[in-house]
């Protein structure tokens, strides 16, 4: 069986002289526009606290600009690519009023670029074959390093620029994809803090092994860098330094999350999770470190869209569940502080902490979709 499904590519380019210089222009007009309508928006929430959902509002008066000399320059950009700037921008403001994101800040040079635009689906067959061809308006060929040949058209194309210089072109296409086969397991996971997940079937996952050793070479690198003149040369290739090693971080946080929630996906038919509300947790101290490293947020969406991919089932648990002070084997509530590691119960039971809390989980899952008839089999 198999399903169609987004799937999003992402590869290296290399872009000639011209290239690079196109690109400059077109990131420098993508800035210009996104922060002319922070300001507008910044402007409008402190003095009245509402959001203005200006898109259009603000493309009319980009495409007024256009006609002024003083900013001709924007007419360098691929006009979708602005466009597409400000639904982002409408899409970042959602996600700041609805509690998922901070505040949108304002674009710097020296910050990672990108764009993003439509490709013109009536040319795509001349300008683009898998692992072959990629032109781009106003660009040109890419010379991309195909990793992988990609299934499908690609529509709507990313091409970026990261903090420490390198260029990424992206896109999604739609694809046929083979679904999982059916294991018939069901599992809870718990998000812990020494392991990134701990599931009811006894499994840890244990922490990305980038943590200690990256943060280490992380604060070297700022430090050499705080005592740089700021502006000078060595200032400037110092901050490369410290953009790459932040990069080497979410690549292998990526790569961890990648293969975790794949694993996951693959060996259960349904999973069990907490609905984390995680700018809530992000507010707790203690566990803020551990959330921020393990991106719970980004775990959870890699979890949804692959079971979705693979035909497999997620089923979210409220987290006022009580999953970690309850025991998982007599259903008794008692207090747990952060530090014990270890949930002993009057009836007997002592078990890790975090395993009791993902039996829980797939306890309460498996309550919620009504296969109760599996119930005997959870505390197994
Ligand atoms: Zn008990």
């Amino acid at each position: 069986m198999t399903m169609l499904i987004q799937k999003s590519y992402k590869f290296c380019f290399y872009p000639d002289a011209a290239q690079v210089e196109q690109l400059a222009r077109e990131f420098g007009c993508a800035r210009f526009v996104w922060n002319q309508g922070l300001i507008r928006r910044e402007y409008a929430y402190q003095q009245w606290g509402v959001s203005l959902s200006s898109a259009y509002d603000i493309s009319s008066q980009i495409t007024g600009l256009k006609k002024l000399e003083s900013h001709a320059w924007l007419k360098d950009a691929t006009a979708g690519a602005l466009q597409q700037k400000l639904i982002d921008q409408d899409k970042a403001f959602d996600n700041f009023f609805k509690g998922r994101a901070s505040f949108p800040k304002f674009k710097k040079k020296s910050h990672a670029q990108s764009i993003r635009y439509q490709l013109d689906q009536r040319c795509v067959l001349n300008n683009y074959r898998a692992g072959e061809l990629l032109k781009l308006p106003k660009l040109g060929e890419l010379k991309v390093k195909w990793s992988q040949v990609p299934g499908g058209i690609p529509k709507m194309v990313t091409v970026s620029k990261s903090a420490s210089g390198k260029y990424f072109v992206g896109f999604m296409c739609e694809v046929e994809q083979d679904l999982k086969p059916m294991t018939g397991k069901v599992v809870g996971i718990d998000v812990g803090i020494k392991s990134v997940v701990v599931s009811s079937d006894g499994f840890h996952s244990g922490a990305p092994k980038y943590t200690y050793y990256y943060q280490r070479r992380l604060r070297k690198a700022q430090r050499v860098l705080s005592r740089k003149k700021k502006g000078s040369n060595g200032w400037k290739k110092q901050r490369i330094v410290v953009a790459r090693v932040h990069e080497k971080i979410a690549n292998s946080r990526k790569d961890f999350l990648h293969k975790l929630t794949t694993k996951l996906v693959s060996e259960n038919d349904v999973i069990c999770v907490e609905d984390l509300n995680v700018s809530g947790m992000m507010r707790n101290r203690c566990l803020s470190k551990a959330v921020a490293d393990v991106g719970i947020f980004e775990l959870n969406r890699r979890i949804q869209y692959k079971s979705a991919w693979y035909g497999k089932e997620v089923i979210k648990i409220s987290r006022w569940e009580p999953s970690t002070k309850t025991c998982s084997s007599c259903g008794q509530i008692r207090i747990m502080k952060l530090s014990q590691r270890v949930y002993e119960c009057e009836c007997g039971l002592v078990i890790d902490r975090d395993l009791n809390a993902a039996l829980n989980i797939k306890r309460a899952g498996l309550v919620l979709s009504g296969a109760i008839y599996q119930l005997d089999k959870v505390a197994a």
